[in-house]
Order: C-alpha cells, then structure tokens, then sequence
C-alpha cells in the first residue's frame, strides 16, 4: 500500500440488509471502539432505506456512511429514484457510483456514470467510480484496455479538485470466490494510478484506487498490502460485523 494515502475500506451491504441488520452495525462499532483504532476509514454502504440510521448509529465509532447510488438529476419526476442531495440529507459522506450490477442490471454506460459522479460531488458526496473487466475482455487481453476507457468516461474533468475515489472490481471476481493474482491486481492498479496522473497530475497520485471483488478476510492482508492498493469495496464480507472487521484491522 502506498503510505502517504490513507487506507479506506468500505462495505457495499447491495440489496441485503433490514433494520435488523442495524445490530451488526452496533457490533461492528463496538469492535472498532474496543479493540485496536482501525488504520483504515471504514466506510458502510447499506440499503438507502437504513442509510440515515446506519450514519446515526455509526457516527459514534467513526463508521462513515454511503449510497450505492444515485440519480444524475438534483430533483424531479423521477420514481423510485434517489438524489445525491438526498443521500447527503441522510447522512452519507459518500457514494458508489457505476458498480457493475448497475451498468449490466440497469444498463449503465459511462457516460450516465460521469454524471452521477458529477452529481455526487455537487452535493458535497465523495463518489466511489467503479471499474473492472469481464472475464471474457480478461481472456482476450482486453483488460487494461477495458478499464482505461471505463476510467476516461465515467471519472469528471473535474476529479482533480474534488476527491474521488476508484474501485477496481472485475467484474468475474465479485461473489464468486475468485480473484486475479497479486501480480495482475499489483499491474491493473499500477496502470490505474498511471492513468490517474496523466489526466490529473498531482492529485492523481493521491487518490485511492481500492481493490473490490471475493475480498475475504483469508485474502484481505495480502491484497491490501500490494503498491497501488488503497483500501478495499467489499460486498458479501462485509454484512457480518466480525469479517469486516478482520478485513479492515488486515490494513
Ligand atoms: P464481493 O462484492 O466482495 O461479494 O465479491 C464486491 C462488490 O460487488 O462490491
């Protein structure tokens, strides 16, 4: 892990979790409080309908709350939707944008993505980008390829004034139990950062590119200790309050 960027390690709870899963947030906190300080920010990013009590509960300990997503416009006729404004309303400080259940399930393109992340920002909310290659543009080479077109459309102009961060997630390794190699994660974030400082200069060398996709605690250590890697957006290890919390102490 590169030093001088603070390590962040967030939870994308998706479409899991009622208001009793407010109890692993409690027993998430007690564990932050009680053992040793995290070296990492800790991030939730539960069901929008709990967002509001998972920032109260959590503020306490130091848990910082996120959307998964949001709608680009800042208000309007748009049912079912959700504002970044809104999400900010309940407490968020973040917010994932483009995951990869989003552009495959709701047909999202980069472009929309940009725009959310746009709309993110103006409400004040730090938008995870997520990027990653299928396992079919893995197998034909396309990989890095894939991603920096990911990275040129859906990353604003303006993510060098504002803090963003990316989430590299392939797209075969998330809920499966896979994961690439070190040495392909070590070069897909090496190539990421690169990315990030030719379009941005200095603040591309501080934003944090986090590893997403079957981080476990059995893997976590490894993972986040490769150049490059800044945290981690985990999915189905982080609904239970004691594997997250061993991923995040893994920092
Ligand atoms: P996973 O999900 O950790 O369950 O693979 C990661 C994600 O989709 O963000």
């Amino acid at each position: 892990m590169t030093t001088t960027i603070s390590p962040l390690i967030a939870g994308n709870w998706k479409m899991n979790g009622l208001r009793a899963s407010l109890e692993e947030i409690s027993a998430l906190a007690s564990l932050l409080t009680t053992g040793e300080a995290p070296r990492a920010l800790v991030v939730v990013c539960p069901p929008a309908t709990i967002l509001h009590a998972v920032a109260s509960s959590g503020a306490t300990s130091g848990i910082l709350a996120g959307g998964q997503d949001c709608h680009p416009a800042a208000s309007g006729a748009h049912t079912g939707d959700i504002s970044a404004g809104m999400l900010a309303d309940a407490g968020a400080q973040f917010v994932i944008v483009g995951h990869s259940e989003r552009r495959t399930q709701h047909g999202e393109t980069d472009e929309l993505v940009r725009a959310k992340a746009e709309a993110a920002m103006g409400a004040g909310l730090k938008p995870i980008i997520c990027v990653g290659e299928t396992e079919s543009e893995r197998d034909s080479g396309e990989a890095e390829s894939v991603v920096a077109r990911q990275l040129a459309g859906s990353i604003p102009d303006a993510g060098g004034q504002h803090e963003v961060i990316v989430a590299y997630e392939p797209v075969w390794a998330i809920g499966t139990g896979r994961t690439p190699t070190n040495e392909e994660i070590a070069r897909m974030h090496a190539s990421i950062r690169q990315h990030l400082v030719e379009r941005f200069g200095e603040p591309g060398q501080t934003t944090r590119i986090l590893y997403g996709g079957s981080m476990k605690p059995m893997n976590a250590r490894e993972i986040l200790s490769l150049e490059n890697v800044n945290g981690g957006l985990v999915g189905g290890a982080s609904l239970l309050a004691k594997d997250f919390y061993t991923i995040i102490s893994a920092v």
